[in-house]
């Protein structure tokens, strides 16, 4: 009687690539072996995630151009939709039964139901062997620790143990597994799982060969001027790489490898704009260990307790103009506009409006951080939550709560000329450069006008507002906690 083929199942996630995937090229390891993808749909689930219409279209496309990758390499890909994470699970055990396989490959998530789900299977898995990888950073969460042996909590201590850890870790990138038997033909009548299609931006085309095409370019051409560029809104400063690290199209070993093939002199010159992105990779992964360490914080709890006691404003008309962009702060309108067309926001400006709604409007961040998931195709939990945090002063690292960005200045800093104001409030076309921060002071002293909204709030007002709501929050944890 001939030997049973092993057969071995590879469940990809977050890791929707065929190059530098650690599950996929442990599962492709023994030549002999059947390999077999599956992809579980998560429909519920990303719902009460709030992940966006646009990621999951994006993450359509890429999952085609997976199967696409995957069958030239004779490696056929099953997509089953479930409505939670533990009837994924449930459905990748029955159907490894069904096969008969003899081990599940995957790649780990971070965020706490994903890992519960995973902790589940584990338990329910008997004689299926599995093998989880860390591969989503470039160093495993728990690795990077002080000397006490916890997590930091501060970010450039963090920074500087990550970089001594960084140089003496493998991190070269894995190749493509080699093709094992004939490539596959696809049906592609159906798509493979439902989904209401939303528009995705022209400049995010799916595949890894995209991915990596965007990487290599940003590497050679434009990370020399980042640390100048990457600030200003209306220049193509920043690499856009973020949706396709979002759902693992793109690998961060990848992207600090080819960092270091066109800059071999990155980490040794700070001052450098390769030094400054490789800086930005690390927050990423700051935020994803602290993520570990505090679980609490994928409860959408404030990491500085104090905080929880500040009394928001509940203003629905405020934060309906802020949603629209119709603040009568052109900085922060033309952002809002820029993030719901497109579903991407450039970093500075996430900044500026996540600050505007907290601090000048006195909204719980958490209302921010959800609409934003809601609307972002490169929404993280970790990312997401550690900016919303950082900006509302509740975090860890957090700015402190008593520094207020001033939005016009923010405009008139980094975007100075209103190029990017212009290009998204075409309302504003006409105003000259001095008033463009300020449109309606330049509408009312000419008699004009303008279909722009007058400032719904007094910065200066809201910032002593913020304050002595701050203030007040402070104290009453000081009341309820004494004795
Ligand atoms: P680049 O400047 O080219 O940076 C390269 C990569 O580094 C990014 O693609 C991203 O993966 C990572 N990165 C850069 N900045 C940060 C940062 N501050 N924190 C963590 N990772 C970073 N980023 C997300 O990927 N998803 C989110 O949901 C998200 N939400 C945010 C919410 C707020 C309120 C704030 C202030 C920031 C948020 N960020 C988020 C971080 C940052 O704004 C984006 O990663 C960045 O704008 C993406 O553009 P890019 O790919 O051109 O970045």
């Amino acid at each position: 009687m001939a030997a049973k083929q092993v057969c071995h199942l590879i469940w990809f996630r977050n890791d929707l690539r065929v190059t530098d995937n650690k599950a996929l090229s442990s599962a492709c390891a023994d030549p002999q072996a059947k390999v077999i993808a599956l992809f579980t749909a998560t429909p519920q689930q990303w719902q009460s995630h709030d992940v966006s219409a646009r990621q999951i279209t994006f993450l359509h496309q890429n999952l085609v151009a997976l199967q696409h990758s995957l069958a030239q390499l004779g490696i056929p890909l099953v997509c089953h939709t479930s409505a939670s994470f533990t009837e994924a699970a449930q459905w990748v055990l029955d159907y490894a039964s069904e096969q008969q396989a003899d081990a599940l490959f995957f790649n780990r998530q971070y965020e706490i139901n994903e890992k519960q789900r995973d902790e589940w299977l584990v338990k329910q898995s008997h004689a299926l062997h599995i093998h989880a990888f860390d591969d989503a950073l470039l160093l495993a969460p728990g690795t990077v620790s002080n000397q006490k042996g916890e997590m930091y909590q501060v970010y450039t201590p963090f920074r500087r143990a990550f970089t001594s850890q960084l140089v003496v870790t493998d991190c070269r990138s894995l190749t493509v597994p080699e093709k094992r038997g004939k490539a596959l033909e696809i049906n592609e009548t159906q798509p493979l799982f439902a989904h209401a299609a939303a528009d995705i931006s022209p400049q995010f085309v799916a595949g890894e060969q995209a991915a990596l095409q965007q990487l290599r370019q940003f590497c050679r051409e434009r990370v020399q001027n980042y640390q100048r560029d990457r600030d200003i809104p209306s220049v193509n400063g920043t690499s856009q790489l973020s949706p396709y690290l979002a759902i693992g199209v793109l690998s961060p070993r990848q992207c600090f490898n080819r960092l270091h093939a066109e800059n071999p002199q990155a980490l040794d010159s700070p001052d450098s704009g390769a030094f400054t992105w490789l800086n930005e990779l690390i927050w990423r992964e700051f935020y994803s260990h602290l993520l570990v360490a505090f679980p609490r914080l994928c409860r959408h709890q404030p990491f500085i307790e104090w905080t929880q006691h500040i009394q928001w404003n509940n203003s629905p008309d405020d934060f309906n103009a802020w949603k629209n962009g119709q603040t009568g702060y052109p900085i922060v309108d033309a952002a809002m506009r820029q993030l719901n067309e497109t579903g991407w926001m450039h970093n500075r400006l996430r900044m500026i409006v996540a600050s505007f709604l907290v601090k000048d409007l006195l909204i719980d961040w958490r209302k921010g951080e959800k609409y934003f998931m809601g609307q972002l195709i490169d929404g993280t939990l970790a990312a997401n939550n550690g900016g919303w945090q950082w900006s509302a002063s509740t975090g860890v690292d957090a700015s402190p709560w008593f520094r207020i960005f001033n939005p016009t200045t923010q405009g008139t800093k980094f975007d100075p000329q209103g190029t990017f104001i212009r290009h998204w409030l075409p309302e504003l076309m006409s105003v000259p450069d001095k008033y463009i921060h300020t449109p309606h002071e330049w509408a009312d002293s000419n008699h004009i006008q303008l279909n722009y909204p007058t400032p719904i709030v007094d910065h200066k007002q809201a910032r002593l507002n913020t304050l002595e709501a701050f203030e007040a929050g402070k104290r009453n944890s000081l009341k309820l906690s004494s004795p």
